[in-house]
């Protein structure tokens, strides 16, 4: 079982990337940084921001550490991609969940139905101990309900219906959730990668 340190502070994103390592059958073990270095995530694209932010934290690392470090976001095809890497402070700089919702339902009432399209959005960076860094990308289609609804999940989610589905993210189950989001995408890719090119094949990293 290897380690591999996430570039959060946030112990639920971990708990999240480790289900779904345990899902793909990584054997792996996911922490979040017991310090994440402070990071402002300004470079416009959600691969630069997470970029920066495995950066940090390699940093401040002992050499060696395989790092991964995420960034997300919801990108509305009537908004031209808004709120996109703004996704978390959309309505301002208190990152209020509830706000950045409440604001966008506002926004994309003048839309019609035919033109509600969006997109989730997750790339992950991975460091290796060689110095090596590989992007890993993941994306979920979807349309926007006029309404919130649905009590689980987080952000956006109760607006937000995947492709095929007639129901919000935030009506799915968090494991239903995890195998058709960005996120389980991205992860995905990296577990692919990961089992194709570890040192030990498919057995660790
Ligand atoms: P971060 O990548 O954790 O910084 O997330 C950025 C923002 O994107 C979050 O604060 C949410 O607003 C939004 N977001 C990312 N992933 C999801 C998701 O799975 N559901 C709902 N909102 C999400």
């Amino acid at each position: 079982m290897n380690l591999i340190h996430l570039a959060t502070g946030n112990a639920h994103k971990a708990r999240e990337m480790q289900a779904l390592a345990d899902a793909s059958g990584l054997p792996v073990k996911i922490v979040a940084a017991a310090t994440m270095p402070a990071v402002v995530e300004d470079t416009g694209t959600f691969a630069g921001n997470a970029r920066k932010k495995a950066a940090a934290l390699k940093a401040a690392l002992p050499p060696g550490a395989w790092v991964l470090a995420d960034d997300s976001g919801l990108g509305v095809e009537a908004l031209d991609g808004a709120p996109g890497v703004e996704s978390a402070y959309y309505a301002g700089p208190a990152g209020d969940s509830a706000a950045n919702l409440a604001k966008l339902v506002e926004v994309m009432r003048p839309v019609p139905d035919d033109k509600r399209a969006a997109r989730f959005v997750c790339v992950l960076v991975l460091l290796t101990p060689a110095g090596g860094e590989q992007r890993f990308e993941g994306r979920c289609d979807g349309t926007l309900r006029r309404e919130p609804a649905g009590g689980g999940g987080f952000g956006y989610d109760p607006i937000f219906v995947p492709d095929g589905f007639n129901r919000t993210f935030a009506e799915f189950a968090e494991a239903e959730k995890n195998k058709i989001s960005h996120r389980a995408r991205a992860f995905a890719a990296l577990a692919r990668w990961l089992k194709e090119n570890s040192p030990v094949q498919g057995s660790g990293v």
